[in-house]
């Protein structure tokens, strides 16, 4: 029989975490009569989850993990889990149990409406502090502006997903993952469900401001080149300022002659150089920007339903 549900699971020290989150899954797809799978990625953890999590797999064979070499970072842990999930559907959900168990009962209902990708949305974050409240807050709406693609406010990677967004994943190589960008991307029947985030139950939070900053420049770079276009507004914004102050040297040098020597030729070729260099900056940066979408190889668009194949079995 096939496995209707992949629970994917990123795990970096949350040893303490692991026995009650198992249970409490196992717990609520039991209730749902599921057939599922339980998909652990150890995400080079230097605590004792590695030997948790084989416990856990020997003791209930619907329980597998992937255990990475060393440290690869959570986006990279849930690709991986993605890649070899087995289910008709796939959950992704934080081990520290943040994001509660029992949910999916709620998203896998929403999913069987007719989406293809349902996302659970915070409606508060306990436990966190000021500072990553803010700056998560301020990041999403952000990016919100600055791309064309609608990532939703204030989600995770909590959420559900067909098998046919995974495999669509698969055929994005792109080497920094932002899930939850390359989804939205992905299009088709999206939704969200509001949810109480928790306070982490044991451990620390894996993600250092500095994996978070890393992220956040992750997720501008890949799905939008805004940043690079400030740079040739700045560059014509400079010129044009350039422009009248240049015209103000000649006119205080031959009209007013009201001058300091060298200063006419000073401010002339600052300001011309400033402004020409920023300009050219940005131009090479356009390029930069179309090579860098090559790079990625995503496909090109997505198709979700057409006649072709019908039409060409005619003729
Ligand atoms: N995680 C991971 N690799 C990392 C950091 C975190 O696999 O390098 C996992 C972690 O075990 C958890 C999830 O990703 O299951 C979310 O991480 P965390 O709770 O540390 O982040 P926060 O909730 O503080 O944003
Ligand atoms: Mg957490």
């Amino acid at each position: 029989m096939s496995t209707e549900l992949s629970v994917v699971i990123p795990v970096f020290n949350e040893a303490a975490n692991l026995q009650i989150l198992n249970k409490r899954i196992v717990a609520v797809l039991t209730q749902m009569q599921l057939t599922f799978e339980i998909l652990y990625v150890n995400d080079g953890s230097t605590d004792s989850s590695l030997s948790t999590i084989k416990q856990l797999s020997a003791d209930d064979k619907r329980v597998r993990f992937i255990h990475f070499s060393r440290n690869f970072g959570h986006q990279v842990a849930v690709s991986a889990g993605l890649e070899n999930a087995i289910g008709n559907k796939i959950v992704i959900i934080d081990a520290d149990l943040q994001d509660p168990p029992e949910f999916i009962a709620q998203l896998y209902e929403k999913i069987c409406e007719g989406y293809e990708v349902v996302c659970a949305r915070r409606k508060n974050r306990k436990g966190e502090s000021w500072l990553k409240k803010r700056t998560a807050h301020w990041f999403y709406r952000i990016l919100k502006k600055i791309t064309t693609v609608d990532i939703p406010l204030d989600t995770g990677d909590f959420r559900i997903i067909d098998r046919k967004i995974a495999e669509i994943l698969r055929t994005m190589p792109e080497s920094h993952k932002f899930l939850r960008g390359q989804i939205a991307w992905i299009g088709f029947r999206q939704t969200a469900l509001e949810y109480e985030r928790e306070e982490r139950l044991h451990g620390s939070s894996g993600y250092t401001y500095k994996k978070m900053l890393r992220f956040a420049l992750d997720g501008i770079t890949a799905f939008s080149d805004f940043p690079l276009k400030v740079v040739t507004w700045f560059g014509f914004l400079v010129s044009s300022i350039a422009f009248v102050v240049i015209l103000f040297a000649f006119y205080s040098r031959f009209i007013l002659k009201d001058y300091v020597q060298g200063w006419t030729s000073l401010m002339i070729s600052v300001l011309f150089i400033g402004g020409i260099q920023m300009i050219a900056i940005g131009i090479i940066g356009e390029y930069m920007s179309r090579m860098n979408t090559d790079i990625r190889k995503r496909p090109l668009y997505i198709v979700e339903e057409s006649n072709i194949e019908e039409n060409l079995d005619k003729h």
